[in-house]
Order: C-alpha cells, then structure tokens, then sequence
C-alpha cells in the first residue's frame, strides 16, 4: 500500500510574534490537524525554533526552521519568509535585532497616539504582557484593546483602529526587500516571498520588483494563501512556471489571533523537497520525515 503525502504547512505563527500559542503548542496543534512538516515563522525573530523542535520529536512533525522578515521596497511592505537559515549568521541575527527595535518604538508611539485619544492602552503593560524578546506588532495592541474590553477580537480592532488607513498607523523601517534576499542566501537560507498579491492587505510590489528578487536570489513564490484570491493564485502560479520558482502554500496560522486554520493550505512535497536541497543553513528540526 503507498503511503499517505507528508501535509506540509511551511507558515505558521508562535507567540514569539503575534501568534497566540506558544512554539510547542503550535506544533501539538500541527500534529493534532494531521500536519506531518510545519515551519515556524515567526515575525523578525527565531526563538521559537528550539522548543518547537523538541515538541516535534515528541509528537512526530518535522519542524522547518524559518522566520517571515519584514521589507520593504520603494515603501511597499514585502514579507519574506526564509527558510533553513544560519541562526547564528552575523548579519542575519543583526537584522532581526533592528527590525525588531524599529517595530518596539513604532508600537510606542502607536499606543501614544492612541492613549492621548482614551484609548485604554499603554507600552509597559503591554510588554509585560507579552514577556522580553517577542516581535512586537499591532497585533498586541489589539490584544490589549480587547483584553480592556474595548473591542470583541483582534479582528474588530484591526477593522476600527489598526487599519493601513488609520490616524494611529505608524510606519516602521524596514530594510530593502534585495537586501533581505541577500542576507538570506549568505546565511544558507531559501528566500520564499511570503503573499506576494495579497491586495487587500494593502499596496502590494509588481511583477518587475518580483523578477528583480528572483534575479538576486529570492528562490519562490508563496502562491496558496487565504489572502489571495483566484486571480492572485493564478498571476503567481504563473509566475513560477515561467521562472522555475519553488511554489508554496501555507496557513500562515495565527493560533486565535486569525480564523487562519492549519493546513488550510499546503505546500506539494516536491516543491519542499527543493527548500531542502537549497537550504543548508540549518537541518530540518523536530521528527524525521
Ligand atoms: P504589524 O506586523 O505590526 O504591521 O501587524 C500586522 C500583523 O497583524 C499581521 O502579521 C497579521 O498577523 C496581523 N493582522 C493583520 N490584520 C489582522 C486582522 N484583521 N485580524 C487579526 N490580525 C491581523
Ligand atoms: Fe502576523
Ligand atoms: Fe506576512
Ligand atoms: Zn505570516
């Protein structure tokens, strides 16, 4: 008899970022959703890869290693997800760190502008909340929105306050989409561009930007999300078989903080054995496939 295809979930959120579960807990809720092959990627930082690959071995799912770094090009928010990097690699955990600084005093002055309105929010309480080294983002705002009971969800108040548009929108810096790429590939990784035609997030980078990537190294295209509709599967889908890009699909699971459920998508095996024959940054984690 053949056996089953792994399910494979290459995006996935912890509390490490704006995920609600903890890494482990993550994993035991791949494995309780029949994911055999998850990555963790979460936000700007990679602590979470440890605790989710001894929970791996434990449960029986391979863990990806990978982190989702916040660029940009020309202004345009691009997220990009890297996969088996260095977590040791210099310059990589030198770029997490100021992403990460950029993004805790862009929530400050976040939750100033929301304060100085009544807002019921401030910084500390905030970061007491959530503990030392997560990735800040308005996600935690929210949280904090509804845990004083202003709104019912993070959904709500994304919808009213936290918004692209919003007065209380803040920018933060964040590096050149091309560097990322590059620091990626230094450090061993896969770059893969996280939702690349995800419109209703916002402002999103054209085909000549995409190429440009794909010139400097960027290795795929995340083509099966929930934020793209079939039109943005298909201009990506596209894409891939025109340049040979790796394709993929993921959850991009949020724990509660997202209807977003595991395995909602996946990504087809063949497609990620590729990640593994590209990236030699760090091993696979967690069980063996
Ligand atoms: P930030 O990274 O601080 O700009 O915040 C963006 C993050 O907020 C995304 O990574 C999502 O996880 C989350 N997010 C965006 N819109 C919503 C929403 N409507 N409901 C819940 N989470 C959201
Ligand atoms: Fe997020
Ligand atoms: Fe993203
Ligand atoms: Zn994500």
């Amino acid at each position: 008899m053949a056996s089953q295809p792994p399910v494979i979930d290459l995006h996935t959120h912890s509390s490490c970022s704006d995920g609600t579960q903890t890494p482990a807990d993550v994993v035991v809720s791949a494995a309780e959703a029949g994911v055999n092959v998850m990555g963790l990627t979460d936000h700007d930082v990679i602590t979470g890869w440890e605790s989710a690959s001894v929970t791996g071995l434990r449960v029986g799912v391979s863990v990806v290693p990978g982190v989702e770094l916040s660029t940009q090009v020309g202004g345009v928010s691009v997220h990009m997800l890297a996969y088996l990097v260095d977590p040791a690699h210099q310059e990589l955990t030198t770029l997490m760190s100021t992403i990460r600084r950029h993004r805790d005093t862009r929530i400050q002055r976040t939750v100033d502008l929301l304060a100085a309105d009544g807002f019921p929010v401030d910084y500390d309480s905030i970061l007491d909340f959530v503990g030392p080294g997560v990735t800040l983002g308005r996600p935690h705002v929210a949280d904090a929105l509804v845990r004083a009971g202003r709104f019912a969800d993070r959904n709500e108040v994304f919808a009213d306050v936290l918004h692209g548009r919003s007065q209380y929108y803040v920018r933060h810096w964040a590096p050149e989409a091309l560097d990322a790429v590059r620091v990626i590939q230094a450090a061993g990784g896969v770059a893969i561009m996280a939702h690349p035609f995800a419109r209703a997030r916002g402002r999103t980078v054209g085909v000549s930007v995409i190429k440009a990537l794909v010139d400097a190294g960027m290795a795929g295209l995340e083509v099966h999300h929930r934020d793209h509709d079939a039109q943005a599967i298909h201009e990506a889908g596209e894409l891939c078989r025109k340049w040979g890009l790796i394709t993929t699909g993921s959850s991009d699971y949020h724990g509660a903080g997202k209807t977003n459920r595991l395995a909602e998508n996946t990504t087809d095996p063949a497609q990620f054995d590729r990640i593994v024959a590209i990236g030699t940054g760090s091993p696979l984690m967690g069980a063996r496939r």
